[in-house]
């Protein structure tokens, strides 16, 4: 692994983009590490091109310590390099929540929102003692690893969408993920609730600053409180899941029925991004990508809402799921530029 460039110009200017470090070769045959630092805990992974994973290492999240966040992923660097027995150190991608804007450098609309406004690039490179860096949104990181080698795998165009704890997009086309000068390519979750019904506006108030953002809608927390909105009461996503399974009872009926509302907003969310990208085909991850109802029904509940003559729509399922997040980082290295450059 060479590391070749005339060192970090971007870095010692202040301007911290999407990518840190000496300027890299495509990396194609040259395991990289992949770094999704969730909410939660925070995934390592020494990842081969060919899809082989050659070391893999867990921690929680230190939340709300942003020092402590730049220590942890360094260390698990350090750590993955020793297990996978790199004999360099190796090129580094991180999935993030939220993004580095690339005109100031610092992070945007990250819900873990202790990291916004700070200079994470530059900060992590520094960490991580000169090894090139890659960051990118973790929703972005998870639908390129999902059409590298994943659901997606040989699509001509796909979205990729996280419905988790929030809702995030990304987008890939022939390959490449899609991103621009904003950073927020894909990004999806705080649009409006199209279509809404008038019981619909203005819509849960969002961490953002607005009101009706999809996330309030469509997102695991979201789906929760509507189904608390409607009927008094407090259950998770995956309560609501297990009581629609039963057979009969008036708490079934009423969480089916939250359920058939969330699959309607959902479709008419993704209605949106049909119209305007038509991709082939769209992969659903985060925790709610579980519910195996959402592939039969949203596809046959956006009919209404597709402009066009033919309205088949393609949702699949992940192939990797949780792992995307760090898989697709890793692949960052594949991408022949950072995504928001
Ligand atoms: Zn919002």
């Amino acid at each position: 692994m060479s590391h070749e460039g005339q060192g970090n110009a971007r870095q010692a200017s202040g301007l911290a983009t999407a990518e840190s470090g000496p300027a890299m070769a495509l990396s194609t045959d040259t395991p990289t590490i992949g770094i999704d630092l969730g909410g939660t805990k925070i995934e390592a992974i020494a990842l081969h091109p060919d899809g082989r994973t050659l070391a893999s290492i867990r921690v929680p999240t230190p939340r709300q310590d942003y020092e402590a966040t730049l220590q942890a992923i360094a260390a698990l660097a350090v750590q993955i390099e020793q297990r996978a027995q790199f004999d360099t150190p190796a090129s580094v991608g991180v999935a993030m929540p939220g993004s580095i804007s690339p005109s100031t450098g610092l992070v945007q609309n990250a819900n873990s929102t202790w990291l916004n406004g700070r200079p994470f690039a530059s900060d992590l490179a520094l960490a991580l003692g000169g090894r090139p860096l890659r960051t990118a949104n973790d929703a972005n990181c998870f639908a390129l690893s999902e059409a590298v080698d994943g659901a997606a795998a040989g699509a001509h165009s796909m979205f990729g969408v996280i419905l988790g704890t929030g809702c995030g997009g990304g987008i890939v086309y022939k390959g490449e993920l899609i991103d621009g000068p904003r950073g927020i390519g894909g990004e999806w979750g705080h649009n409006p609730l199209p279509w809404p019904d008038p019981s619909e506006l203005p819509g849960p108030a969002c961490w953002c600053g607005l009101n009706g953002c999809l996330e309030t809608w469509i997102s695991g927390p979201a789906l929760a409180a509507d189904h608390a909105r409607c009927y008094g009461e407090a259950l998770s996503a995956e309560e609501i899941v297990a009581l629609a399974k039963q057979p009969s009872g008036a708490r079934s009926s009423t969480a089916r029925a939250t359920l058939q509302r969330h699959a309607e907003r959902l479709a008419r969310g993704l209605a949106h991004v049909v119209n305007l990208l038509d991709p082939a085909v769209i992969v659903l991850g985060g925790g709610l990508s579980n519910m195996a109802h959402l592939y039969d029904q949203v596809p046959l509940l956006m009919r209404k809402w597709i402009f066009a003559v033919d309205r088949r729509v393609d949702i699949r399922a992940p192939r990797y799921g949780d792992a995307s997040g760090a898989r697709g980082a890793a692949r960052l290295w594949q991408q022949a530029r950072p995504s928001s450059q």
